[in-house]
């Protein structure tokens, strides 16, 4: 992602740009055409981000499964980053197969829903 006009620029360190991510400063160093894609793809990964929920899903008496290092089992709920309810079962599927039990919104998990489950949240993305 780089031309002759970036290079140009970077020698005599001109042509950078700060991007803000979090609470960071990102120094960019371009032409003004990349310094344009990159400050375009760095809104569109965080615009992305801001549009991702959280999904809940719980697993049966019997299955216990192992999911990047974490041991998921009736007594726990596993929470899915998604940007929507189809993804967010997707991901389900594509991780557990069939092997999991109900699939919830933000809406119904509440500190009495979550009484039920000794082991509580577990991040599964
Ligand atoms: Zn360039």
């Amino acid at each position: 992602m780089s031309c002759e006009a970036c290079d140009l620029k970077n020698e005599g360190q001109e042509g950078i740009a700060y991007y803000r991510w979090k609470n960071a400063n990102i120094a960019v160093m371009g032409c003004d055409v990349h310094l344009r894609e990159v400050f375009d793809a760095l809104n569109g990964v965080q615009a992305e981000r801001r549009k991702m929920q959280n999904f809940y899903i719980t697993f049966g008496q019997i299955h216990t499964h192992s999911h990047n290092g974490k041991t998921l089992d009736k007594d726990c709920v596993g929470v899915i980053r998604a940007t929507s309810e189809d993804e967010g079962r997707k991901l389900a599927f594509e991780w557990f197969g069939k092997k999991w039990s109900m699939f919830y919104t933000e809406a119904k998990v509440d500190e009495k829903f979550l009484s039920f489950f000794p082991r509580g949240l577990i991040k599964l993305n």
